[in-house]
């Protein structure tokens, strides 16, 4: 079965992890400082710090930044995994969804507007969390002028966008002046994968180091409390004396995941430009298609290609959601969804500030909404098989 993604990967990830196991180093070692470093490299960013996931990356990143005894507020689009929306619950935050851009998938400024004049003036703190959906870039400079108008912060779910960029031959995605921070994920369904793991870039050191902290349970050696727990007034500090002054967590990620993600990363100009080439052949057959619309912008929207959404047009094909799913299936395809919109999950649909959001856009595009296969090891046989299978259903509209 051809599924909408698979790792990739040689003998330099089966290298670079016995190196790891030979040291003896399996955390907390140098494969996971070079890992950091080289993100650093490539995002072009100041700092970034590992986590065990894109999820614990964001809620790294929301805990940090909320402010007790205050009420607090996330806003992401509903089109998004559910990462960010339970993350936010679980630092204390509250919830609110936007709806996404038709031709984009990403969150619609007009909608954030919307959503902050109406909830602003209720919270104290606000963090606009949008995702840069399927890879390409969210429209951060006008979701960001719109968040400073209501005091909000904004930050950014990386997760499908790592080797995007903010414009053609422009800065990587990640490290962008409005935005406190990205969250990046090295699941093996991303293009840098690790087995499991995550990362933050950030441009300020003080937070990088309370994330390096907090995902290390908040130990630190440095401004005692106890003195004399701590230091040998003759010798200095206590070499077994750590100090917890709030509790943090196990959040790191280990030097077996990071030998991984190093093979992966040198990899990913290679894989970046493999899925250009597969959207490319995809654009070129499907353009005429009917029944079908593929969400893929030219190469000058900087999308990092992690996913290929279409969107079929049930009614013009006759079909159900369900029906498109199974032909695809009888020919050795398995589409996948991404997402059931936040809105429509029970953990939050019934949260009052997302009863208030309303979704026209989302609701219309994800009645046809499924990802086609795009990754790095597609050959073009795999392709040639979907594009049968598309050309086979847009003969029935
Ligand atoms: C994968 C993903 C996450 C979560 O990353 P994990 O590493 O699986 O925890 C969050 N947001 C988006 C958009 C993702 O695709």
């Amino acid at each position: 079965m051809l599924t909408y993604s698979r790792p990739f990967w040689d003998e330099t990830e089966l290298l670079e992890i016995r190196k790891v196991i030979e040291s003896g180093t399996w955390t907390g070692g140098p494969a996971l400082a070079r890992f950091e470093d080289e993100l650093r490299d490539a995002l072009r960013v100041p700092e970034v710090v590992c986590l065990s996931s894109g999820t614990t990356a964001i809620q790294a990143l929301l805990t940090l930044l909320r402010r007790p005894e205050s009420s607090g507020l996330v806003v992401t689009s509903s089109l998004n995994f559910v990462a960010v929306a339970s993350a936010a619950l679980h630092a204390g935050y509250d919830l609110a969804c936007t709806d996404i851009e038709r031709d984009t998938l990403n969150m619609a400024p007009g909608s954030l507007a919307e959503v902050l004049e109406r909830l602003a003036p209720r919270y104290a703190q606000i963090v606009v969390f949008p995702v840069h959906f399927a890879g390409l870039p969210c429209d951060i400079a006008a979701l960001s002028a719109i968040a400073r108008a209501h005091g909000a912060l904004l930050a950014e779910d990386a997760c499908h966008a790592i080797g995007a960029a903010y414009h053609p031959g422009g800065p990587p995605v990640g490290g962008h002046p409005a935005s406190v921070g990205a969250a990046f994920s090295f699941h093996p369904t991303k293009p840098v994968a690790a087995g499991e793991g995550g990362a933050l870039a950030l441009a300020d050191p003080a937070l990088a180091g309370r994330v390096r902290r907090y995902r290390n349970h908040n130990m630190s050696r440095e401004d005692f409390l106890d003195l004399e727990a701590a230091v040998d007034p003759g010798l200095g500090p206590n070499p077994w004396y750590y100090q917890v002054l709030a509790p943090g967590s196990n959040l790191r990620m280990s030097d077996l995941h990071a030998a991984v993600g190093l093979a992966q990363l040198a990899r990913l100009p290679l894989s970046l430009s493999r899925r250009r080439a597969l959207v490319d052949r995809y654009r070129a057959a499907a353009a005429e298609l009917p029944g079908v619309r593929l969400v893929t912008p030219d190469d000058s929207a900087g999308s990092a290609h992690h996913l290929l959404p279409a969107v079929f047009d049930l009614d013009a094909l006759g079909m159900t959601k369900r029906e498109v799913f199974e032909f695809f299936r009888r020919r050795g395809i398995l589409l996948q969804l991404h997402y059931t919109p936040i809105h429509c999950q029970p953990a939050f649909a019934s949260l009052p500030a997302v009863r208030g959001c309303a979704f026209p856009v989302l609701d219309e595009v994800r009645r046809g909404l499924f990802s086609l296969p795009l990754f790095h090891g597609m050959t073009d046989r795999d392709l040639d098989q979907v594009l049968r299978a598309l050309g086979d259903l847009a003969e029935r509209s």
